[in-house]
């Protein structure tokens, strides 16, 4: 998959081409990068990709002259690859919008800086707008980073064992279950011992009921499209229960009332 960063700030996006899983794949094959600089592509002495706005205020407007170009550049070498603009107008990037990129040629990531790029550009040579947040940054780069970072995740083969990314968090709309690992005994505190038994159907079950459980207490709202197997609707039932239980001996007794009660 070919990923093209534009932007006026190149070596910010290359050095994290060189780390990690981003790096890995892009030896292996599995990904090509390039920061393009949009500065290449002006014309006038002062290499100007800015300019005021029209209608007066403050700050400044990205020119769309050298961004055109840069983006004309970009798809030459890429001819299928989407165009995506880095804005905080954009569609909330989130893991299934991560798949579908995934499933792309390419990615243009435009990188806006200043009070943003020119409409036209925005109009007539962006396929997508895309945020990461609700927040407004000074530059589009870590966004770009950030987008192509979990797409590169899902590539095939990218990730060392072919797996991991369907068991991360999101992928089934459930976030991820512990992780522990050595020692077994950390400052009093003791690693679950069905992850020490070597049962592995044992392993899984808790692995699936604890991420069900972060879900539920941290991001309910992940599971509202989502349908509920049979066994994860058997743990619910029980939490269920279990809570209930609490609650009522809790309105029988009297708060306390069962650990003061000697
Ligand atoms: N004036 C604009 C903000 C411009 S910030 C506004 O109020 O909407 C400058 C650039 O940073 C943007 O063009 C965009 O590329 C990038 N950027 C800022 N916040 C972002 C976000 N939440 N997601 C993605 N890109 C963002």
């Amino acid at each position: 998959m070919n990923f093209a960063v534009l932007t006026i700030f190149p070596e910010m996006c290359r050095s994290f081409f060189e780390y990690g899983i981003v790096r890995r794949a892009i030896q292996g094959g599995k990904a090509a990068a390039v920061a393009i600089d949009i500065r290449e592509f002006t014309t006038d002495r002062h290499h100007t990709t800015d300019d005021r706005p029209y209608g007066g205020g403050c700050g400044m407007v990205m020119k769309p002259e050298p961004l055109a170009e840069a983006i004309r550049a970009a798809k030459r070498q890429s001819p299928e690859s989407t165009v995506v603009l880095l804005s905080p107008r954009g569609r909330i990037f989130n893991q299934s919008m991560a798949r579908v990129f995934a499933a792309c040629s390419g990615l243009v990531l435009v990188c806006g800086r200043y009070e943003g790029v020119d409409a036209r550009i925005c109009r007539n040579l962006i396929d997508d707008e895309v945020s990461i947040g609700d927040y407004v940054m000074s530059g589009g780069e870590p966004g770009a980073l950030v987008v192509m970072d979990a797409v590169i995740r899902l590539i095939p083969g990218a990730l060392g064992g072919e797996d991991s990314a369907d068991k991360e968090s999101f992928s089934d709309y459930l976030l991820e279950h512990d992780h522990y690992t050595r020692p077994p005994c950390f400052e009093g505190e003791d690693v679950p011992e069905v992850l020490l038994s070597g049962n592995h159907a044992e392993i899984d079950k808790w692995r699936q009921e604890t991420a069900l459980m972060y879900t539920v207490l941290k991001r309910p709202d992940l599971l509202k499209n989502r349908c509920l197997s049979p066994s994860e609707r058997d743990v619910l039932a029980r939490w269920h229960r279990e809570i209930e239980n609490l609650i009522h001996g809790q309105s029988v007794c009297g708060a306390g009332s069962l650990s003061g009660g000697q």
